[in-house]
């Protein structure tokens, strides 16, 4: 695969920092809980040296590592509520895989991580087609015209119709597929994948791991491997496949219009480096990120960041709090020091870390592009952005209004200047929304999850003694309100007090009963706005 590191990484006319920015790829992984996410991730790592033994990244029980140690919950249900990014090297390019969690539940970290991604593949068991939770993260990358590469996982079972998958593909996504291999029989006599663009067959049996051309072998010869397969039929379909298809174009994929779909296995480790080199191939380098005062180039000499996710107690003997960073523009050197715009202090960066799969590592230099770790003791929130002195803020970091809205009771009354401060803390790290009356009533907090309030539960009681309980509130929505006007915007909040909260940055939010009230309020609401995504500044 030297030539895709050679049209991207080693052109001659490049700069030092525009030839590392070139061979990154920072993407993420989506798909429905079961469609094969931790076992293709366990294989991508694999390729990439990053790990020796696959079955490290989702160990249960027991078993599992010490980093998603930090917390009970996580063991009891078996899932992985922390974000994680890892980082592994192949043919010459770094990918950046971050990871979003796998369990049905929705968190804002999830949609979050997508924010600092520049693709994603998407994960589709070829028994099961698009399933709701694909579907749901399919739409958080379409609003960010993030390209999506498609693998259809479990090609070595039973699967729907090969045709059918993709139409569904088109018509529920509305996304254009051209598909890049095609699978050489079905189920139990799945013998490989047909190379539709050069042509060639790479066999399930025998090297079907490897990257780089697929053996030229007959359609007559595969029927010989395989009593069940009808050759001519065999031969109609791959050149209906190749005749029919619709050519890929970079440019439509890049814009998010059509998706490369790859077929394999995950589990028999098959098809996984036509993923990956099509992953290095296709997926953009690092992009261009808008801020409040410019456009960011990746290629920007001047390091920037911006954090977009917090995660605490990462290691149970660090007691630490890291911030992820998504690095957007130039080159972090670890001992710089770092402009944190939103107070306009400066921060030394004298460990930022790497991740790899289960270790870290104190990275000396990244990239745009990359993703680091920064060890902090609270300084940094979701959102912030780092430069090396200038003032801008990235936007498009979001939050998400609330799906679920909870007032907090305490048991022990108190304990509430510190459970104030505690869920101040909390929200700072993303962990949940918190929204406070402007009528004094105690504080209500918000999620896209419920997970995310088990998760509050447990770390209030072990990180701050505060043993608490969820009471459903009167109200079950929120949205940010604005308007051009300031004035306007002051009446209406003067004319419903008893709905209006602050959110952590005191922004106010107006509090609903349900849908009916919302949609009789906005109506009568003349040049006020409500949204349900906030760009965090
Ligand atoms: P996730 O929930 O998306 O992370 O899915 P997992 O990677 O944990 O896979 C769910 C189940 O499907 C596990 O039992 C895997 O062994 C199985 N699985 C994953 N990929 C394949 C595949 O390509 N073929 C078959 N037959 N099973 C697979």
């Amino acid at each position: 695969m030297s030539d895709i590191a050679a049209t991207t990484a080693e052109s001659p006319a490049r700069s030092p920092l525009a030839a590392e920015v070139a061979r990154r790829r920072t993407f993420a992984i989506i798909s429905h809980p079961d469609a094969g996410k931790t076992t293709l991730t366990e294989k991508l790592l694999l390729f990439g040296g990053a790990i020796n033994l696959a079955g490290q990244v989702k160990a249960k029980g027991e078993r599992r590592n010490t980093r998603s140690d930090w917390m009970k919950i996580e063991r009891e249900r078996g899932i992985s509520v922390v974000t994680s990014v890892m980082t592994f090297e192949f043919e010459g390019l770094v990918f950046n895989l971050l990871d979003t969690p796998g369990h049905e539940d929705f968190s804002e970290d999830t949609y979050r991580t997508l924010t600092a991604v520049d693709s994603a593949v998407m994960v589709i068991d070829a028994a099961k087609g698009i399933e709701a939770r694909t579907r749901k993260l399919f739409e958080v990358c379409r609003l960010r015209d993030i390209p999506i590469i498609t693998f259809i996982n479990k090609m070595d079972r039973e699967s729907r119709d090969v045709f059918e998958l993709l139409d569904e593909i088109e018509k529920t996504l509305a996304l254009d597929t051209t598909p890049m291999t095609w699978p050489v029989g079905r189920g139990r006599d799945f013998l490989g994948t047909y190379d539709v663009i050069n042509g060639g067959v790479r066999l399930l049996e025998g090297g079907g791991a490897k990257t780089g051309a697929a053996q030229q072998i007959e359609i007559a010869e595969l029927a010989k491997l395989n009593a069940n397969l009808d050759a001519s039929a065999v031969k109609d379909e791959l050149e209906l496949v190749t005749e029919a298809s619709k050519p890929f174009e970079l440019e439509a994929f890049r814009e998010g219009h059509l998706t490369p779909v790859y077929f394999g296995s995950a589990l028999r480790n098959f098809g996984v480096g036509d993923l990956l080199e099509g992953l290095g191939k296709f997926a953009p380098e690092p992009r261009a990120q808008d801020s409040d005062q410019r456009r960011v180039e990746a290629t920007d000499p001047r390091m920037s960041a911006f954090v977009f996710k917090i995660q605490a107690n990462m290691d149970p003997n660090h007691r630490d709090r890291i911030a992820f960073a998504r690095l957007c523009s130039g080159k972090l050197s670890r001992g710089m020091k770092a402009k944190l715009v939103r107070t306009g202090k400066s921060m030394p960066l004298s460990s930022p870390q790497f991740f790899f799969a289960q270790d870290r590592s104190v990275a000396d230099e990244a990239f745009a592009g990359d993703v680091v770790g920064i060890p902090n003791h609270g300084t940094l929130r979701i959102g912030d952005t780092l430069t090396e002195g200038e003032d801008f803020n990235f936007v498009g970091v979001p939050s998400f209004a609330p799906e679920i809205v909870r007032r907090v009771r305490l048991t022990d009354a108190m304990k509430a200047k510190k459970l104030k401060e505690a869920l101040q803390q909390m929200s700072e790290e993303g962990v949940v929304q918190v929204f406070r009356p402007r009528d004094g009533a105690p504080a209500l907090v918000g999620v896209v999850g419920a997970l995310q309030l088990d998760v509050l539960k447990a770390r209030l009681e072990a990180e701050y003694s505060l043993p608490v309980e969820f009471e459903v509130s009167e109200f079950q929505l929120a949205r940010w309100v604005s308007s051009e006007d300031r004035k306007k915007l002051d009446t209406f909040i003067a004319a419903n007090t008893s709905s209006i909260a602050d959110d952590v940055d005191g922004d106010p939010v107006y509090l609903a009963r349900n849908e009916f009230y919302l949609g009789y309020t906005k109506e009568r609401a003349e040049g006020i706005e409500f949204t349900n995504v906030k760009d965090v500044k």
